[in-house]
């Protein structure tokens, strides 16, 4: 999952550089020619007017066409200008007469003549050229030799230079340009990954991890960032979480516990109730039958408990229930199971005992109800609280279940038939 996180990230941080560096030099570029054009249209005005102050100084000692024409044949041998033309206009024209490489040559010269300064781009077998065109404006000085008005346009100077040098410089400014911007690029999306993976990729990393973790059972676990910056308060709200789940797993299991114990346990008197002594007679028969060991069945019944309960009321039956049964808790072994089988009625499964010792065990139970004061215990039948008991034995008296209580049942009626108080097995 990180990984293509990463992934994604790294490719959108590549592509917004990208794209950005375009734009970057998209408007390098642009601004560059525009300036490069406008510095040259300066300098070859500037150039232009070097040219003319030469063709005027020539003029101005006796110079005439002849001396002009070799200025402009010098000039022509010039490394990186590629032409210099020198245009009549009308005045020159009108005193000296024209000739044909000194009219107008195109559409450009023409328009210079008229008195507009020209400038034109153009390629010419692969290399940029530039072209300037000047009007030539006859001044004050010029009327010494040039019969002519001032402000008219006397000629012009069309001067052509190869651009190739500059745009070799441009080219080369442009690559230091990418080859430096690539290698901030490359800094900056290293040190951005680097970023995003120590805060944001790796505390993901860990989230998930730990989710799994978590997931898979153990709650314990916890994640251990503290440098994760906005994504701290994630992990943190994350173990909070991790935290409140053990809480609240560790209370379901508490009480899971509790109901568990609830749903076996007879509520007044605090022994196992019916349902489970069915469910544990069951699993210590299927035992004893398994390696063939003994296994008893005690059934206890209190004596004309009707008469208690009649003589003094169901409340004060309830707490001899509960004496009756911590006289059976207080008798029995670890591994014997107490049970309140029903209203006044009580089970006890005795695992490994045969009949001889459960009957010693029974007796004891009796002997400890006889002896216990209950209150009001004189007004019963013979002065005293008791119980009588039935006993069963495992394989002796019966195989299954039903009829292991059955028989105990039955020896449980023979001791109340017999007088009460008494402890009868099978
Ligand atoms: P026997 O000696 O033959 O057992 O006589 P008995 O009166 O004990 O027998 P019987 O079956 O006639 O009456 C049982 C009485 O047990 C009836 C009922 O009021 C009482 N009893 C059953 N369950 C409870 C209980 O939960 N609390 C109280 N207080 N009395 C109960
Ligand atoms: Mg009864
Ligand atoms: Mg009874």
């Amino acid at each position: 999952m990180s990984m293509r996180f990463a992934h994604k990230l790294l490719f959108s941080v590549v592509a917004f550089m990208s794209v950005s560096i375009g734009i970057i030099l998209y408007l390098a570029i642009t601004h560059e020619k525009s300036l490069i054009s406008s510095i040259q249209r300066d300098n070859l005005r500037l150039v232009n007017s070097i040219i003319f102050d030469e063709l005027y100084t020539s003029m101005r000692y006796g110079g005439g066409r002849k001396e002009n024409r070799a200025i402009i044949k010098r000039l022509n041998s010039i490394e990186g200008i590629e032409e210099v033309r020198v245009i009549h206009g009308e005045p020159v024209e009108r005193q000296f007469g024209v000739e044909e490489d000194e009219v107008p040559r195109d559409e450009l010269e023409k328009i210079a003549i008229q008195g507009k300064e020209v400038m034109e781009e153009y390629t010419e077998n692969g290399v940029r050229k530039v072209r300037f065109i000047m009007p030539l404006f006859v001044k004050e000085e010029c009327l010494r030799c040039h019969r002519a008005k001032v402000g008219e346009v006397n000629g012009a100077i069309s001067l052509t230079v190869s651009l190739d040098k500059y745009d070799a410089m441009v080219h080369e400014a442009i690559k230091r340009f990418i080859i430096t911007s690539l290698i901030l690029v490359g800094i900056v999306v290293l040190a951005a990954i680097a970023f995003i993976l120590h805060y944001n990729v790796r505390p993901l990393a860990e989230l998930y991890k730990a989710a799994k973790i978590i997931g898979s059972g153990n709650l314990d676990y916890r994640i251990d960032i503290k440098d994760g910056m906005e994504i701290n308060r994630l992990v943190e709200e994350f173990n909070n979480m991790a935290q409140r789940l053990k809480e609240r797993t560790d209370e379901l299991i508490d009480l899971n516990r509790k109901l568990e114990a609830m749903s076996i346990t007879d509520g007044l008197t605090g022994l196992y109730n019916h349902r489970y002594f069915y469910k544990r007679f069951a699993e210590e028969l299927e035992r004893a039958k398994r390696y063939d060991r003994r296994l008893s069945l005690i059934m206890a019944d209190i004596d004309n408990f009707k008469h208690y309960n009649d003589t003094h009321g169901h409340q004060e039956g309830d707490v001899v229930l509960k004496g009756v049964a911590e006289c059976i808790k207080n008798t029995l072994r670890v591994n014997d199971v107490p049970a309140r089988y029903g209203g006044e009625e009580f089970a006890i499964i005795l695992p490994e005992t045969a009949k001889d010792t459960a009957v010693k065990v029974a007796e004891r139970i009796r002997m400890e109800v006889e002896k216990k004061d209950f209150q009001g215990e004189e007004k019963q039948p013979g002065g005293s609280l008791t119980i009588s008991i039935g006993v069963a034995t495992f394989p002796d008296d019966g195989t299954t279940v039903d009829e292991l209580v059955k028989k105990a049942d039955e020896a449980l009626y023979r001791a109340k038939r017999k007088g009460r108080n008494r402890v009868e097995a099978v």
